[in-house]
């Protein structure tokens, strides 16, 4: 069993990482692989290169063998759709399952990915949750895909939904941003060896002109 988490990881942060690993175990998937985007198709340009994104993925990972960085959406390169990366993917892994790890957020706006519907074709998709989250009134469409149980999931290759409960980081990229952007200390919100790279590197500082 894989699991896929896609996002553009502008920077990387306990948030994404702890989720990762949680799903991980909660799963017993094989591998997780993160998988950075190249341009993601509903939002900003990242703020920083994609290289500069896979190395603080590939330091943030370290000791870590269960999680993976994948970074097949920069090689292909255009716009990040989602469903190309899972088609690769699939094309790849046979008839293992396959896990499309998402945020509720996200979940949300599924409706508006390209081609959303093939997503279920090359994958299941786990949507992560917080407690206390009230589950959205789900469409028909949805509504047959729920899965009875989270020990199914590994029973088929793709095609379920199920909501998943993990623990809750208040962090996001962007408050990171910022917090470097005003000079102050990001420390205990990503990998030391993450700030480390970011200092050395001069990233998010507020341009000077
Ligand atoms: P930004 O603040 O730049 O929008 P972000 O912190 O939300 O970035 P992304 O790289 O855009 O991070 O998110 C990738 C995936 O990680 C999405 O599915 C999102 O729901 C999830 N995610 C983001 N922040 C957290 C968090 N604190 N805990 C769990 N999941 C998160």
């Amino acid at each position: 069993m894989i699991g896929i988490y896609g996002g553009t990881f502008d920077p990387v942060h306990f948030g994404h990482l702890r989720t990762a690993l949680e799903v991980q175990e909660i799963f017993g998937l094989d591998e997780m692989r993160l998988i950075p985007c190249f341009m993601p198709p509903h939002r900003d340009e990242p703020q920083v290169a994609a290289y500069r994104r896979v190395e603080m993925l590939g330091l943030a990972i370290e000791g870590y063998p269960g999680l993976r960085v994948d970074s097949r959406e920069i090689d292909r390169g255009g716009p990040s759709y989602m469903v190309d990366t899972l088609q690769s993917i699939r094309q790849e892994c046979g008839d293992r399952a396959l896990f499309l790890v998402i945020g509720a957020d996200a979940f949300e706006k599924l409706g508006n990915w390209h081609r959303w519907r093939q997503l279920f074709v090359f994958a299941h998709v786990a949507v992560m949750t917080r407690p206390g989250f009230a589950r959205p009134q789900l469409d028909h469409f949805f509504q047959q895909r729920l899965a009875a149980s989270a020990a199914g999931l590994g029973q088929t290759p793709a095609g379920l939904l199920w909501f998943q409960p993990v623990t809750a980081l208040a962090i996001s990229a962007t408050a990171i941003r910022g917090i470097i952007a005003d000079n102050r200390n990001p420390g205990f919100l990503l990998p030391e060896s993450v700030i480390e790279y970011i200092r050395k590197n001069n990233l998010y500082q507020r341009s000077k002109c």
